[in-house]
């Protein structure tokens, strides 16, 4: 497979010819074209594998046309980690350097009066922490109901790190519509049970 039999938006391939990648790493060949088909995706994959791309490539790809709304984000990136997540939101500003789509970060150690301010202006992709998106939340400053797309990454750690609850609440915030993207290292039986019950027929894929 190469990065143009993929059905990505073509900022989305000139962003990733830029950033010197030449082939989709597996899970890339494999997820890329079922998220864009719009299946939910359960990726069983490691940190290096190339796993962030095989959700960021797909989702800046189907928010490019359309326009995020204030206090209504269009998709949502969990990570358990601010590290994480910071690195997740470095990814996107390559990939989607040519788009306009827009994104705020949601992690703790930032102000809420400069994260409401994009929030308010509206925001096509959240990527947070499971605390402090809820922290967000219950301060009445956002809306879940507009997400089109909800990713988790790094699931297995958000179990270590005891975030299991607040991913079921983050989900039941958001349209059973959406399209789910859930990445784990592992599959521990909890892990397991949340797949079930907030996937809808994914397509597992082990790498
Ligand atoms: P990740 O597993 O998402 O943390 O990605 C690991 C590293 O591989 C990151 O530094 C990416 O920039 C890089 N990378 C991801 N996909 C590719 C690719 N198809 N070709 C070359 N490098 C890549």
């Amino acid at each position: 497979t190469k990065f143009t039999d993929l059905k990505l938006d073509p900022k989305v391939l000139k962003a990733v010819t830029e950033a010197g990648y030449e082939t989709p790493t597996p899970i890339q060949a494999q997820a890329i074209p079922e998220a864009l088909e719009g299946r939910d995706v359960l990726g069983i994959a490691q940190t290096g594998t190339g796993k962030t791309a095989s959700f960021t490539l797909p989702l800046i790809t189907r928010l490019s046309r359309g326009r995020a709304r204030a206090r209504m984000p269009r998709s949502l990136v969990l990570a358990p980690t601010r590290e994480l997540a910071a690195q997740v939101a470095e990814n996107f500003d390559i990939y989607a350097k040519h788009t306009k789509l827009t994104k705020a970060l949601l992690i703790g150690g930032v102000s809420f009066a400069e994260q409401d301010k994009l929030i308010d202006r509206g925001v096509d992709v959240l990527i947070a922490t499971p605390g402090r998106l809820l922290d967000h939340f219950e301060r009445g400053k956002l809306l879940l109901t507009g997400v089109e797309v909800m990713v988790v990454d790094e699931a297995d750690r958000m179990l270590d790190m005891g975030f299991i609850p607040d991913i079921e609440r983050i989900f039941q915030l958001t349209p059973f519509t959406r399209q789910t993207l859930f990445f784990s290292a592992t599959m521990a039986s909890e892990i397991e049970r949340i797949t079930n019950m907030f996937l809808s027929n994914p397509v597992r894929i082990e790498v």
